[in-house]
């Protein structure tokens, strides 16, 4: 299993996607909590990789470096994602680029999403292509995360050409019904399969901790920030160390890691919210369908049902 601490250090971005997820107003988390938490990952070998994630991050550049050299010199593997919101001149996006290489940095996600011609005009595409470039001549994993919201829609910037270079992809996404887009109407073809519903955390959990403190499992962008149902602690209360092992133990995370969401309903037959889920609308993948069950008033039930199981249980310990 492999663990990822994902660490959003900042609310704040230049751009306004429509599917936004982070919570609105400014928030910056505290470096020293940002440290504290690297320390504890680094003494008790929690993750095996950090991602320094937003908001935009890169407006915490001074810090990303800073941290980023420590995880360096431990041996974890670092990165981040970035909307590239955070552009200046040339020489400034050099400079920042020198400093990430400097650090460390081993992958980089940039996302791209038609919204961001809102802020950031094609004249500056060729500036984040020479950055991509920049990082993908270092030797740096990047990938090109390209949210859109029909089959038609492609990646504003060309790259394609990159694709022949083995530390360099392109994935795409249909926007999530989540944010500014919540309650639209799903726009992937293919949807959900039951044949296929486990959950992401199966490969290992993806510790998101934003500024507030508030931890989750995973950076699924249906649940967090919404359904507090799937926060499992906050560091500016219980040590990391702590949360970790609570989220292991967990029935409801144990469950859908082991068996997905087939082997849960299978659990938990009886339980309303299945047909509830399924009936209010269509279903886009696990964490979708993870989501609507978070948010159903039934969930409590199914979670007290799943401490109670003897397999349950068993697994957890
Ligand atoms: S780049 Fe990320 S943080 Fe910024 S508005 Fe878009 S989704 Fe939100
Ligand atoms: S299925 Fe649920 S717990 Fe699993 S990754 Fe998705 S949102 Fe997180």
């Amino acid at each position: 299993m492999r663990n990822i601490l994902a660490l959003s250090l900042t609310n704040r971005c230049p751009l306004r996607c429509s599917f936004c997820c982070v919570p609105p107003g400014p928030g910056d988390m505290d470096l020293a909590i940002a440290q504290g938490l690297i320390a504890d990952c680094i003494r008790h070998d929690l993750v095996q990789e950090v991602g320094f994630t937003g908001g935009e991050p890169m407006l915490r550049y001074n810090d990303i470096v800073q941290l980023g050299a420590s995880l360096d010199a431990a041996g974890i593997s670092w990165g981040m994602t970035t909307g590239m919101g955070w552009l200046g001149s040339r020489s400034t996006m050099h400079t920042k680029a020198d400093g990430l290489l400097g650090a460390g940095i081993r992958s980089i996600s940039v996302s791209v999403d038609g919204t961001h011609g809102r802020e950031i005009k094609p004249e500056k595409h060729p500036l984040i292509r020479e950055f991509v470039e920049r990082m993908v001549n270092g030797g740096i994993n990047v990938t090109i995360s390209v949210t859109k919201e029909n089959d038609a829609e492609a990646c504003p910037i060309e790259l394609t050409d990159l694709l022949d270079r083995r530390n360099f992809r392109m994935e795409y996404h249909y926007v999530a019904p989540v944010g500014h887009a919540d309650g639209r109407a799903c726009h992937a073809q293919v949807r959900f399969d039951m044949r296929d519903s486990q959950c992401p955390l199966k490969k290992g959990f993806t510790f998101s901790v934003w500024p507030s403190g508030d931890v989750y499992p995973c950076c699924s962008t249906y649940t967090v920030n919404k359904a507090k149902a799937l926060r499992i602690g906050n560091v500016r209360r219980t040590p990391f160390v702590d949360i970790v092992a609570a989220a292991l133990n967990d029935p409801y995370l144990v469950t859908i890691r082991e068996v997905g969401f087939a082997g849960l309903i299978l659990l938990t037959p009886d339980s309303p919210v299945w047909t509830e889920a399924f009936m209010n609308g269509p279903v886009q993948d696990s964490c979708h369908l993870c989501a609507k069950v978070l948010a159903n008033p039934g969930f409590q039930d199914i979670r007290t049902a799943l401490a109670q199981l003897p397999e349950a249980s068993a697994t957890a310990r």
